[in-house]
């Protein structure tokens, strides 16, 4: 054949195909591929979990930075976090005690934003109003003595149910300063995500007493400890789950140091 009609007869099969993709015609082979289909998600909070190493992050080394994670182990041994990649967060405004102040939602606000950039890419965070928010804060006139903040998780078996956090507006039968809820919120924030226990280092935000409003690097390089392992117990996937009968309550708290001076403003 010689090599002028060789050239056409390849340029007209390639055409013929052209035409036959643009045409829709059937052809059978390699290009037959079923259609994939994106289905459209319009609510984040429905994602399938990947199972317990959902949302883990590389377990990398912050220089200069001390893991306190045997101590935030539940039991001192089990990996409790989200493994979902989307976490809702919802404040619950209406029954506010009188004296609640807009600067208390903006605190929230800060403690996601912070608490977001050290995950370091592992969840984000989703301010919505829903009543099932994986994260539920509400304000309190008092949780009690010294006692600032509390969140429960309550457990059963190896999952946990959205964990409930409060913060005070009294303690020790004083009013919190603005600093004091502040730090509160952002420490309370570090136990929903999954610190269940404290650090020893009185400059970390997980002290019991904290009294910084920044994560240290122990603090980040402790959520990195719990956020590039597998989780032991994780969140509880369907929404309408009922806590059975059994269920475990583990309660974490922030407490106002006795020993400082009142007031203690900015
Ligand atoms: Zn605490």
């Amino acid at each position: 054949m010689n090599p002028t009609r060789l050239a056409l007869g390849v340029l007209g099969l390639l055409l013929a195909l052209v035409a036959c993709f643009a045409l829709g015609c059937s052809v059978d082979g390699p290009f037959d591929r079923p259609p994939t289909i994106d289905p459209i998600d319009d609510d984040p909070d429905d994602d399938p979990d990947d199972g317990p190493s959902g949302g883990s992050i590389p377990c990398i080394t912050i220089p200069g930075a001390t893991s306190y994670l045997s101590r935030v182990l539940l039991d001192g041994k089990d990996v409790l976090r989200f493994t979902k990649s989307v976490i809702t967060v919802s404040m619950n405004t209406d029954k506010a005690p009188r004296g609640w102040k807009s600067e208390y939602a903006g605190y929230v606000r800060e403690a996601m934003s912070k608490w977001q950039g050290a995950g370091r890419g592992a969840y984000t965070f989703r301010e919505v109003t829903s009543s099932t928010a994986d994260i539920s804060i509400s304000w309190v006139d008092s949780l009690g003595g010294y006692t600032t903040g509390v969140t429960d998780h309550v457990i059963v078996g190896k999952q946990f149910f959205p964990p409930n956090m409060r913060i005070a507006m009294y303690a020790d039968g004083s009013r919190l300063s603005d600093r004091e809820v502040r730090i509160t919120t952002i420490h309370e924030f570090g136990h929903a995500l999954g610190f269940m226990g404290h650090s020893v280092n009185t400059k970390d935000l997980m002290f019991v007493s904290a009294s910084v409003v920044d994560l240290s690097l122990n603090d980040q390089q402790t959520l990195v400890s719990l956020y590039c392992r597998a989780a032991d117990i994780t969140q509880v996937q369907a929404r309408s789950a009922e806590v059975p009968a059994g269920a475990r309550l583990i309660r974490q708290e922030s407490q106002r140091d006795p020993s400082w001076g009142l007031p203690r403003g900015e």
